[in-house]
């Protein structure tokens, strides 16, 4: 079966940036020149005009490089005002095969021995070498390599048909920038204002040297990405991984600004992270690394200006090292700097539990909405960490039956319910919820297709796809995790009426007890457990509410209400920041402007 794949923004951006390379712009000729290799040339200067590390822009070229030499068809989008697709000829499609060849880190296409005046006919030469045409002296070949390149450099979009199995791959930033385009659609966004949303506003990528236990220098990369912070200061977690991309921060550095502004936070959004194995790494290590971290980001972050917090596997202790190594490069207690910091150093207390209670609080409006009744129901948990856990604990506690939990290591399923507080102990000693008593072992794609009434996936983004959307079984879906559910899985949910309570407002709950932390560490005054809780309780279910009712206005799933209820607050503040706006209001009000 055929099966049809556009080319993202960052993969389009590739095939231009291969054209220009054969269009002789003299800038990229003498930096393919000055390279060893077209592939090195090619991936520097990706990662120079796009902003990414260059092993991001290796994903990319590879991602493009499968696509095209699987894509039977291939047709491309034509500007305005033909806005029209036309399909390659075989000619065209065999061209561009070459074409991509040749930046190849192993190119097979060109003979060994070509060599050719210009880049075109090296290309011309590679294309009658290896497709065996000779017909016309190469004038066949020249002629397709024309159309190609001039359909190249107009494309708006590349679109393939391809027999492969399609590989999920979802980059999760496309998938922000698929729904800010429908939230700015559906609020007729001024297109001024989307062009800043889908902006990340800065970017700080720093190498840290490390040194390990063994004496040996390790250097770690790591990001920071300030997304907007028109609201105000930017916040966001900070995630240790050994697959992390800057893609993949600028997304959750997205996703931070629609949360804090879904929830009418007065804060903007962030995120960082290192792209490290923390599983591999002793606690000295990661002390040091964390320190190094700090150091390189010091003057970036701050308690009035970008404020971290944890995230996938960074706990209380990291906040802890960031907040005293900053502390010591300001020279007074900044407990301000980070939040979920332990208690005794300026934490706030309800902080370990919050995303998951905020999460909870979710569940039981949405559950009224939906006329469930809660106590009872049957709940899936996959990931079973900070979220997962207390998710499980609190809705164990609340009456629901958890059914299952998964880890990164499997997961487990018992009809009769699990207790969650009983299984972290299990964990704790065997470092996996596998194998817990009176269980039967079950895979994390089984966890997610299972008969329940509530699934939570809490541990990392692009769960629930398109390949497995249709065989969700829950009613109710509350992402505890940021970014489970692609867009085109969330259109089959929608169809099949689950209803989805999505990321950013159902694990919001983190952030606003961040806040709360933060309102506490500059009054050096702080509230009990219950005040912070009935604080969480009334600021998530008034965004619950508000996200419904313009969910059931427009007719739209929750995931769209909720961006079109926070682009509309950062749109609404941009305009009141911006002084060109800002005249014209003081118009309108008959009020003099200076
Ligand atoms: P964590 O490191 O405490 O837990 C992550 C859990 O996911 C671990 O149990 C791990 O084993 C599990 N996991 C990893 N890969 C898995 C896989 N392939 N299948 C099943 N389980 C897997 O992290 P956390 O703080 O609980 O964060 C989890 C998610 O929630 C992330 O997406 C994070 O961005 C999001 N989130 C966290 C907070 C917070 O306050 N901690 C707030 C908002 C959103």
């Amino acid at each position: 079966m055929l099966t049809s794949v556009e080319l993202s923004g960052r993969e389009l951006g590739m095939m231009k940036l291969m054209a220009d390379f054969f269009a002789e712009k003299p800038e990229l000729a003498t930096r393919i020149e000055s390279y060893t290799t077209a592939h090195y040339a090619l991936m520097t200067t990706y990662s120079e005009n796009f902003g990414v590390p260059v092993e991001d822009a290796w994903k990319v070229f590879e991602e493009v490089e499968r696509k095209v030499n699987e894509g039977e068809y291939i047709h491309v989008e034509a500007p305005y005002p033909l806005k029209k697709w036309y399909g390659l000829s075989k000619e065209e499609i065999n061209m561009l095969r070459v074409l991509t060849d040749y930046f190849s880190a192993n190119p097979r296409m060109s003979p060994e021995s070509a060599f050719a005046a210009t880049r075109t006919e090296s290309i011309i030469e590679a294309y009658k070498w290896f497709f065996g045409t000779t017909e016309g002296n190469g004038e066949y070949a020249r002629e397709s390599y024309r159309n190609l390149m001039e359909k190249m450099q107009t494309a708006l979009s590349v679109k393939l048909e391809t027999l492969a199995p399609v590989v999920a791959t979802p980059n999760p930033y496309e998938a922000v920038l698929k729904l800010l385009q429908i939230a700015g659609e559906k609020l007729k966004l001024d297109p001024g204002v989307h062009e800043v949303l889908k902006r990340p506003m800065r970017i700080i990528i720093v190498n840290v040297p490390v040194t390990m236990d063994d004496g040996s220098i390790r250097v770690f990369t790591g990001y920071r990405v300030q997304y907007n912070d028109v609201l105000g200061p930017t916040k966001g977690g900070t995630r240790y991984h050994p697959d992390l991309t800057l893609d993949e921060v600028i997304a959750l550095a997205a996703w931070m600004t629609l949360k804090t502004a879904v929830t009418g936070l007065p804060l903007g959004g962030g995120k960082g992270g290192i792209r490290c194995n923390p599983k591999e790494m002793s606690p000295g290590e990661l002390e040091r690394l964390t320190r190094g971290y700090t150091r390189a980001l010091a003057r970036f972050i701050g308690p009035r200006s970008d404020v971290p917090a944890p995230d996938v596997y960074t706990d209380s202790q990291t906040m802890a090292w960031i907040m005293d190594e900053y502390s010591q490069i300001v020279g007074y207690n900044a407990f301000g700097v980070v939040t979920g910091k332990p208690v005794d150093v300026g934490g706030s207390l309800g902080r370990n539990e919050a995303t998951s209670r905020g999460l909870m609080y979710t569940i039981i409006e949405a559950a009224k909405h939906l006329g469930i009744e809660l106590r009872g129901t049957t709940v899936a948990v996959q990931g079973f960490g900070n979220v997962g856990f207390h998710a499980a604990k609190l809705l164990h506690e609340f009456g629901c039956k958890i059914v299952a939990v998964s880890d990164s290591k499997g997961g487990i399923f018992n009809p009769e319910g699990l207790n969650p507080a009983d299984l972290m102990e299990h964990k704790n000693k065997t470092g996996s919820v596998a194998g817990y008593k009176n269980c039967r072992a079950l895979s994390n794609g089984e966890l997610l297709e299972l008969e329940c009434d509530i699934l939570i996936p809490s541990a990392l983004e692009n769960q629930i796809t398109k390949a497995n959307a249709g065989k969700i079984k829950a009613k109710i879906v509350a992402e505890g995790a940021n970014g489970p559910t692609t867009p085109d899985a969330d259109e089959t949910l929608y169809k099949n009426g689950v209803f989805v309570i999505p990321d950013v407002l159902a694990n919001s709950g983190g952030v606003i007890v961040s806040y709360f932390e933060q309102v506490q560490n500059q009054m050096n005054y702080y509230w009990t457990e219950e005040e912070v809780r009935s604080k969480l309780e009334n600021t998530i279910v008034n965004a619950f509410k508000d996200v419904y009712e313009v969910s059931e206005e427009y007719k739209v799933n929750m995931r769209i209400a909720a961006y079109m209820n926070a682009v509309k607050r950062l749109a609404d503040a941009m305009s009141f920041r911006n002084r060109k706006t800002l005249v014209q209001v003081a118009e309108a009000r008959n009020v003099a402007f200076e």
